[in-house]
């Protein structure tokens, strides 16, 4: 690497670690390895996620040693979205590759997401194919990417695999929070992203344990929900409200018309006051959505959510030509 005059950097590889000691230095020499095939200029983030053990501990003695190394740590564990969110705004590189550090994702599939990505894909996501992991951690993935698949627009087989390349425009600018890693995809297919899939190798985790148990089966349940809010709303929330109001505006004109009948028929006073106060209230319940909409619908136009507000990426991710791409083409052999 010529430090005098350094090339940009094309590639940032981010990569996770929470309490993973005995792998960071294997993972790092694996990614080495492959990277003595680029000819492009390239660095590898280590996000420490809060680790307890002895992970940063052995990040910054590889430091010393290792130039296109940068790591971040966090003061505590906030999770791999954050870790990788960190990883996204540190980075200098025009592609992003995610990987795990558990040893699992293998560095030598890193050429092959970069060829997709220059064929003018602006996202690759890994597909375990052969996944190496414990059939009650497979099975409940299977069920989720199947919800997933289902309600979001992006067809994957492997929402969850950390393997992925990104255009970084795409993924820069997402806001992500919870396990909502595994929706980048389908986030940035939002503002008009390419998406693409390729089987990925898997191995199984050779060194320390796997940080998620069985309560992520419901937190990704309510990331999907979260996660489907914000397609179908997030531009236009009052939508959704007025959704939610139409129910309330049956009831109301259904209560309403008793109530007439229950005055031009004189009821008895008892049925036609219950009728007016229902009438009352499921109205109001109908104003209220409705103004939670206006005011959803203000927030929206005034706020950055990225993905409401396209124009910039769209321009990037959607309007790169193909030939472009392919003249980039700086990955020896792919
Ligand atoms: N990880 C992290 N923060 C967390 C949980 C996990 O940075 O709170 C990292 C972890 O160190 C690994 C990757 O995310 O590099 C995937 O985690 P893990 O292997 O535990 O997930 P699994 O393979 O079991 O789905
Ligand atoms: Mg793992």
């Amino acid at each position: 690497m010529n430090l005098t005059n350094p090339q940009p950097i094309y590639l940032s590889i981010v990569v996770p670690l929470y309490n993973e000691e005995e792998s960071v230095e294997k993972l790092l020499l694996g990614l080495l390895e492959v990277g003595r095939q680029f000819e492009f200029a390239y660095e590898i983030i280590l996000v420490d996620d809060g680790s307890t053990d002895r992970t940063w501990d052995n990040i910054e003695r590889l430091k010393k040693t290792t130039l296109q190394l940068r790591a971040i740590k966090f003061r505590r564990n906030y999770g791999q979205t954050s870790a990788m969110v960190a990883g996204f705004d540190y980075a200098k590189g025009e592609i992003i590759v995610t990987m795990d550090g558990d040893l699992q994702n293998d560095p030598s599939d890193i050429p092959m997401l970069l060829g997709k990505i220059e064929e003018g894909y602006d996202i690759v996501s890994g597909w375990r194919k052969d996944r190496k992991d414990h059939v009650l951690k497979v099975l409940p993935s299977r069920v989720a990417n199947a919800i997933i698949s289902s309600t979001t627009h992006v067809r994957l087989h492997d929402y969850g695999c950390s393997m992925k390349a990104y255009r970084a425009e795409c993924v820069k600018s997402l806001k992500a929070y919870g396990e909502m890693h595994r929706f980048f995809p389908a986030l940035a297919s939002m503002t008009g992203a390419r998406v693409t899939e390729v089987p990925v190798k898997h191995h199984s985790r050779k060194y320390g344990v796997s940080k998620y148990g069985f309560e992520r089966i419901l937190k990704v349940l309510s990331d999907i929900f979260a996660m489907n809010l914000i397609i179908r709303f997030s531009s236009n929330p009052l939508k959704g409200f007025v959704l939610c109001a139409v129910p309330f505006l049956l009831l109301t004109l259904f209560f309403g018309g008793l109530t007439l009948l229950a005055l031009i028929l004189q009821w008895t006073v008892g049925k036609a006051i219950f009728f007016m106060l229902s009438t009352a209230l499921t109205g109001m319940a109908v104003v209220h959505l409705l103004a939670l909409g206006v005011v959803g619908e203000l927030v929206v136009s005034t706020s950055d959510l990225s993905h409401t507000r396209m124009p910039e990426i769209t321009k990037k991710c959607i309007i790169t030509n193909g030939e472009e791409q392919v003249a980039k083409r700086k990955v020896r052999g792919a």
